[in-house]
């Protein structure tokens, strides 16, 4: 198995510790890296601390139901070329990714789920 690509964990970010803030938190955009309907890949950072967020955002595109399923992955990063790094990687590399904060909202359900995937758990 591949190792983990290990990122310092934001501890002094609300979302390390109430990654449910990302409902109601309004990351500001930095960057836009890439672009389209269904997909995005972008430079956010907190309103509250600036701490930096790689953000990819992904969405499946069902055409029998309403509600297309989306994943958001938001990768903490301490630069901006961090971020320019990640922006150049493949969507498959960010799953080794750690710590990542996934915001995942299958079509099937009333309301995304939000966890952290850590080193230790989550995987
Ligand atoms: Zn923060």
């Amino acid at each position: 198995m591949a190792a983990l690509h290990r990122l310092p964990e934001p501890t002094s970010c609300v979302l390390w510790r109430e990654p449910e803030r990302l409902r109601d938190l309004r990351m500001e955009t930095v960057t836009v890296f890439e672009e389209d309907e269904h997909f995005r890949r972008a430079l956010l950072k907190c309103p509250e601390c600036g701490q930096l967020y790689f953000y990819e955002m992904h969405e499946e595109v069902d055409f029998e139901n309403g509600q297309d399923p989306v994943t958001r992955l938001y990768t903490p990063v301490p630069t901006g070329e961090h971020a320019a790094a990640l922006s150049l990687a493949a969507s498959p590399s960010l799953q080794r990714v750690r710590p990542i904060l996934r915001d995942v909202w299958p079509a099937d359900q009333k309301t995304s789920t939000i966890a952290w995937w850590r080193v230790q758990a989550g995987n």
